[in-house]
């Protein structure tokens, strides 16, 4: 009986692995190039329609290797526009399992927000993709899957405008808990025989990993969001659990090293607006004092609800207020537009289909974290 042959994966290799792919059957270096923009720049996943590669390496391609891309189950518009599919994953208990990827439309750019893990581990107390638990890390290939499978369905056009023109990694999972993986699909991104985004169109959002902030310092220039939530650690140990590990000094000190080691702008700093939680006049002025005279920038995120939540979103008035005294305290801060809520897109509502597979939660064991990156 003859076993099916194991080919490999090409999506979510970066250029020098695939240098070395291709080199393994004797294949030049510009060969990878060339692969490289046919998969990315091109959208083309059949290696019979890269016609501008020799006939004998396209068939030793077709022989070892493939361009695997995941499944997906459905596609949702919402009334404002915005897209969401749900891609199947092969689980790792063994039952396959479901992620999102959004897109949000606006004028001038088209930002794709995607995810890093099969739920997360993080346990944050409002956020919906925490309360479903962990199953496992995303592979670079399903992370950078996502952006491809965007850019086809969203009628990918080689020579014309994007469509997507900004990466996020705001969906599923803490992508710095996978490190390994969320770094080349970064890498493919901005690569220019890639995606060929600049570094301030992909934005990585972390909950506070901060050995991993400062691996990416020197690893990645991409721009940096965080997620604090909550201007003094008493809170943020409630909200953000990661928090009773690398409290809010060691946090801001990471992002401070991080914009000088990669020259950036400025870091962003999402806080969810959670009505009577965080949201008090005196926490936007405590909020002021702790960020002023950095390059920072606050985003209000209005809480999106969710099934079983104890929170409720603050009213408009106080998230206006907010940001008028973290602004009158010297701080940029602006507030995001709830986007795609009626098919459950928004902000911390992505939920796919997750089987937890964590079996120590993380307020009790952060410990068990650092294996994962
Ligand atoms: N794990 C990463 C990235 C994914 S979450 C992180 O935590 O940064 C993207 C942003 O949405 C984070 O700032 C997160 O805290 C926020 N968020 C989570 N749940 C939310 C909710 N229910 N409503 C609004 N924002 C939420
Ligand atoms: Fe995980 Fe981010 Fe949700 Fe926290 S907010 S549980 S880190 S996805």
């Amino acid at each position: 009986m003859n076993e099916a042959p194991v080919r490999t994966n090409l999506l979510g290799m970066t250029r020098p692995e695939l240098e070395a792919f291709v080199a393994g059957f004797g294949a030049k270096p510009y060969r990878a190039r060339q692969l490289l923009k046919w998969i990315y720049r091109r959208g083309e996943g059949d290696f019979a329609r890269m016609t501008d590669l020799a006939k004998d390496f396209r068939a030793a391609l077709a022989e070892r290797a493939e361009v695997s891309v995941p499944e997906i189950v459905s596609a949702r518009i919402a009334s404002d526009g915005t897209r969401k599919w749900l891609l199947r994953m092969p689980g790792a208990a063994g039952n396959d399992q479901v992620i999102e990827t959004v897109f949000i439309p606006e004028p001038g750019r088209g930002t794709l927000c995607i995810s890093s893990q099969i739920g997360c581990a993080l346990d944050c107390s409002f956020c919906a993709t925490g309360a479903q638990g962990f199953n496992r890390n995303l592979t670079a290939a399903e992370i950078i899957g996502q952006v491809w499978l965007a850019n086809r369905e969203l009628g990918y056009d080689p020579d014309g405008g994007r469509i997507v023109t900004n990466v996020v990694l705001m969906g599923m999972g803490e992508p710095l808990a996978n490190y390994r993986n969320v770094l080349p699909a970064m890498q493919l991104m901005l690569d220019d025989l890639g995606y060929d985004l600049s570094r301030r169109r992909v934005t990585l959002s972390t909950s506070g990993l901060v050995p991993q902030i400062y691996r990416l310092a020197e690893d990645a220039n991409v721009a940096l969001a965080v997620s604090l939530h909550a201007p003094n650690d008493r809170l943020r140990d409630e909200l953000v659990p990661i928090n009773r590990k690398h409290p809010i000094a060691e946090l801001l000190a990471a992002c401070w090293h991080y914009l000088e080691r990669q020259n950036g702008r400025n870091v962003t700093f999402e806080y969810t607006m959670l009505d009577g939680v965080n949201d008090a006049p005196a926490q936007a002025r405590e909020l002021a004092r702790l960020l002023r005279g950095h390059d920072a920038k606050v985003n209000l995120i209005p809480f999106n609800t969710f099934p079983g939540t104890k929170y409720r979103r603050s009213p408009a008035d106080a998230i206006r207020q907010f940001r008028d005294l973290l602004v009158q305290g010297g701080v940029m801060a602006t507030v995001r537009k709830t986007r795609g809520d009626d098919i459950d897109a928004a902000c911390g509502q992505l939920r796919g289909q997750v089987l937890d597979r964590t079996l120590v939660r993380l307020g009790r064991k952060l410990v068990s974290l650092s294996v994962q990156a």
